[in-house]
């Protein structure tokens, strides 16, 4: 009875310190596995700030074929929502390049491209050929049109596409960020065709393209997702403008692009 009495407090003690490493360890645990989440959250939340993407979700690009599909001079109320619609079938990602006057005109739908995760980009506030104006005229259009999309949606475009992709030293200088062009134009405000577009983009898609379409007419909607469809089955990713620069090139540069490889 003694013994059994001297022995039994140090089990008890012994069972404590092992109730109580066991908690710390789950605590560990559980901790280590918060963190995780919580960055992958702040990782996905930066990229729809169009700040930063994540070294993450860049390294799971590596090798990949990928593309990116711009929209030009939308939101538009009809087709925009309908493109919106297909991307998210399709898990895609594009950039849209916004005119600042669309934006005023439809900014629940601007919202809704922040949202689901696609890059935006300025296009001018009314899409004056800016070779036709002042360096100060030139600056208004750009600032506008950043301040419209920075009130909409709380993110600052960080790339802008010129209209009629017009560069010149004077604009670039003024412009003063990244100027994306294409090196697919697919010419879709010339057709109602979905296939004329689709073939367009068939013809000379490569790894790397940046494919130039406009969200307000109609042959965009059906030929993105015909063009998704098949390339997709071919292996590509369709990506942001951002994301396709940074997977490939590592950094984004203040300058040209027509693609990135
Ligand atoms: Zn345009």
């Amino acid at each position: 009875m003694n013994v059994k009495m001297i022995f039994k407090p140090k089990r008890v003690i012994l069972a404590i310190i092992l109730l109580i490493l066991f908690i710390l360890v789950i605590i560990l645990l559980y901790n280590i596995k918060k963190n995780t989440h919580t960055s992958s959250i702040l990782s996905k939340t930066l990229a729809l700030k169009g700040i930063v993407i994540s070294q993450e979700n860049l390294d799971k690009l590596k090798g990949k074929k990928l593309v990116a599909l711009t929209y030009d001079d939308g939101p538009n109320k009809k087709y925009t929502p309908e493109l919106l619609d297909i991307l998210k079938e399709e898990d895609s990602k594009a950039t849209f390049f916004i005119l600042g006057s669309n934006a005023e005109a439809s900014p629940e739908i601007l919202q809704r491209i922040v949202a689901e995760g696609h890059q935006i980009g300025n296009h001018s506030y009314d899409h004056k050929q800016f070779v036709a104006l002042s360096s100060d005229k030139i600056q208004f259009e750009i600032n506008k049109t950043n301040n419209i999309l920075k009130e909409i949606t709380g993110v600052t475009p960080n790339m802008i596409r010129t209209p009629y992709g017009e560069v010149t030293d004077k604009i670039k200088t003024i412009v003063n960020m990244p100027i994306i062009l294409w090196d697919i134009d697919t010419l879709d405000w010339q057709t109602t065709s979905a296939n004329k577009v689709y073939n367009s983009i068939m013809s000379k898609v490569q790894d790397g393209d940046i494919i130039l379409m406009h969200d307000t007419f109609p042959a965009c909607v059906q030929a993105t997702k015909m063009t998704i469809e098949k390339l997709k089955s071919e292996g590509y990713v369709f990506v942001t403008v951002e994301t396709l620069i940074l997977a490939k090139q590592g950094k984004i540069e203040n300058t040209v692009y027509r693609y990135a490889r």
